[in-house]
């Protein structure tokens, strides 16, 4: 049923979106709607798929981060890793809960908190003669931003756009940034077209 609250305000000018592997092993795309909601998938959202974890190494949360902010200074060290993944994973706890409509664990909406409250990736206005302030976005910016988008997400007038896949064999989540908030699966290649083919087999059956 589409949702009749707003359209997440998601930071529009990160992208969004990356490579994803499930279970059957074919990477394919996923668009969560969301940077932060892309973040949280760099991990496992606390479901038990110690698989899906990207985050190995400093190097790896740089090569992410320069992913979704081209201007990263690309300096990520190992206290970078471990806030990366606590912000990440209280992210993906929040995910889950907020698709399943269940209260939030306190504790995860105070990491979330804690990095939105610090300097994030200031606004710009296109046209200026020069630059104002630094060239480079740090990996704390990095992370303000991240949760300042978690924060719109998972506030109260838009969570409803945080929603399962349809498919009952998918768990996968993600934030309906469609206008007429009518968006029913997690990518339209993978779940949207095999409930197409079944839906087609079924009338042809029947
Ligand atoms: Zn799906």
């Amino acid at each position: 049923m589409p949702s009749t609250t707003a359209a997440a305000p998601a930071s529009p000018s990160v992208p969004t979106g990356q490579w994803f592997t499930t279970r059957d092993g074919k990477p394919w795309w996923f668009d969560s709607g969301a940077p932060s909601l892309d973040f949280a998938y760099t991990g496992d959202l606390g479901l038990g798929h110690p698989e899906w974890e990207q985050l190995h190494s400093p190097e790896d949360l740089a090569a992410w981060i320069l992913t979704r902010f081209p201007d990263s200074d690309g300096i990520v060290h190992p206290r970078h890793l471990t806030d990366g993944i606590m912000l990440r994973d209280a992210i993906g706890r929040l995910t889950v809960r907020a698709s399943r409509r269940e209260a939030f664990d306190p504790r995860d909406v105070d990491a979330v908190n804690l990095f939105a409250a610090t300097p994030d990736i200031p606004p710009a206005l296109e046209g200026g003669s020069r630059r104002a302030g630094r060239q480079t976005t740090s990996t704390n910016q990095a992370f303000a931003t991240l949760a300042r988008d978690a924060v719109s997400v998972f506030s109260a007038d838009a969570v409803g756009r945080v929603r399962e896949c349809a498919a009952e064999d998918c768990a996968l989540v993600y934030v309906d940034t469609s206008r007429a908030g009518t968006r029913r699966w997690c990518s339209m290649q993978r779940c949207g077209n095999r409930a197409k083919v079944r839906k087609f087999r079924a009338a042809q059956a029947g």
